[in-house]
């Protein structure tokens, strides 16, 4: 395969697009509703196969599903926060230890007016709170 423009039902994870060193790899959605790479230049593809390379739907060992994992579990020991959160509430504490410790957290809270979650950076708690419930 000399690049991904005939891959089709891939993850649609756009890591083929960020490899490509002639930036020609556009991520967008396919007629199911999918996203897949589609390459509309192919004129200006020199067959580097970085994207082939770079492909986890391509090269399955690439793949976490081949792999040892472990996994974890945690949900916030305020009960203020567990009821207004969706999941546990343990990104939130997660992203409050961070603020605590002096970073700005990028989150995503729900826009009303443009009816879309969308991302933003929170720099204090209030702010923060707008990530809650928010997906
Ligand atoms: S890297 Fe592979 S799986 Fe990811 S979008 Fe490109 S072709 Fe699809
Ligand atoms: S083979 Fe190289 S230049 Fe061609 S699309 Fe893939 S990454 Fe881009």
């Amino acid at each position: 395969m000399k690049n991904v423009s005939k891959v089709k039902n891939c993850f649609g994870c756009g890591v083929c697009a960020v490899s490509c060193p002639k930036n020609i790899i556009d991520i967008r959605l396919n007629d199911d509703g999918f996203y897949q790479p589609f390459i509309d230049e192919p004129d200006k593809c020199i067959h580097c196969k970085l994207c082939v390379e770079n492909c986890a739907f391509l090269h399955k060992d690439l793949a976490l599903e081949n792999r040892v994992t472990g996994s974890w579990c945690g949900w916030s020991n305020d009960s203020a926060v567990l009821a207004r959160s969706a999941s546990g509430g343990i990104g939130f504490e997660i992203a409050r230890h961070l603020l605590h410790s002096g970073y700005k957290v990028c989150g995503v809270r729900y826009n009303a007016n443009e009816r879309r979650a969308e991302h933003f950076i929170a720099d204090s708690e209030d702010a923060l709170a707008a990530t809650m419930g928010s997906k």
